[in-house]
């Protein structure tokens, strides 16, 4: 199957590591021009000398706090600067703190509106002009399947994930006739630092160990197993093809069957 992403301009938010680093690696691999970001300038370093060695394409990077307007300013005009317009937006971001309605304060709900909600309003409204006037973009949101079967201690994921579920709905039947999709893939339990910070606080609140936490998390799974986030990663960048160019305004999960809704 041809991809058509060779020479396509990708930014990729939140993407020294997990799912987004990964999803990098992929747009690479099929020759488009990747940018990646994070808070932390060693970080980005490290992860841009690591895909570097690995591909024979250069990955670029600079930093964006996503809380930050400024940033996110700054890292559109970088994109402009090095590579022209952006043809494919992923917005991926730090999970938003973990807990319980009555464990968290007016400054937890700010913080996760900042970072999950905000950062993909603004990160779309920078991008959506110059795809219009090319007449082809794509985006792609990564979520969470909460936003099919809320989780009971991540409410502010289950909050903001389905308000940028329809946000990016109502956008995409606007921007359709441009010739741009709008998409959301939502994970399940992916093996990265997220889970990995997950299981440690469940481990510390029920007393069992992390390993065991994580063990229990794969047998939830009707595939019995983690995923890794290259399985992730492998929507995103379909979605991202010019062969998906007819999907749009939906969320695909990629969950290993755990969501129990039936669409
Ligand atoms: P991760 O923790 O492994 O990586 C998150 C990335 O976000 C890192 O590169 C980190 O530096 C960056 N980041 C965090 N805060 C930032 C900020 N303020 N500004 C810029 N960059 C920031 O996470 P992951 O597992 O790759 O998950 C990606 C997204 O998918 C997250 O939003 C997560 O909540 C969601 N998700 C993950 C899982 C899972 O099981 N891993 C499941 C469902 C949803």
């Amino acid at each position: 199957m041809e991809l058509s992403l060779q020479n396509k301009n990708v930014l990729i938010t939140a993407s020294s590591m997990g799912i987004g680093r990964v999803t990098a690696e992929l747009f690479l691999s099929e020759g488009a021009n990747v940018v990646i970001c994070s808070r932390n300038r060693e970080h980005l370093i490290k992860a841009s000398e690591e895909i570097n060695h690995a591909y024979n394409k250069e990955v670029l990077w600079e930093v964006c706090d996503l809380d930050k307007l400024a940033d996110i300013e700054n890292i559109i005009k970088f994109c402009e600067t090095h590579l022209g317009s952006i043809d494919i937006l992923v917005n991926n971001c730090g999970g938003p703190r973990p807990g319980f309605f009555e464990e968290l304060n007016d400054s937890d709900w700010n913080n996760g509106f900042n970072q999950v909600l905000l950062s993909a309003v603004r990160f779309s409204k920078f991008v959506l002009p110059a795809m219009i006037k090319n007449n082809w973009g794509r985006i792609i949101n990564i979520t969470s399947i909460s936003v099919k079967q809320p989780v009971d201690n991540l409410i502010l994921s289950n909050a903001f994930r389905s308000a940028v579920t329809a946000m990016s709905k109502t956008i995409s039947s606007q921007v359709g006739k441009h010739n741009i999709t709008i998409n959301n893939v939502a994970p399940g339990y992916t093996l990265t630092q997220r889970l990995y910070d997950l299981s440690a606080s469940r481990a510390k609140l029920s007393g069992e160990s992390q390993e065991d936490i994580l063990t229990k998390m794969a047998n939830d799974v009707p595939m019995k197993r983690l995923a890794n986030p290259e399985e992730v990663a492998s929507l995103i960048v379909y979605l991202a093809s010019e062969v998906a160019g007819y999907i749009t305004g939906t969320t695909i999960p990629v969950d290993g069957g755990i969501t129990k809704s039936t669409y």
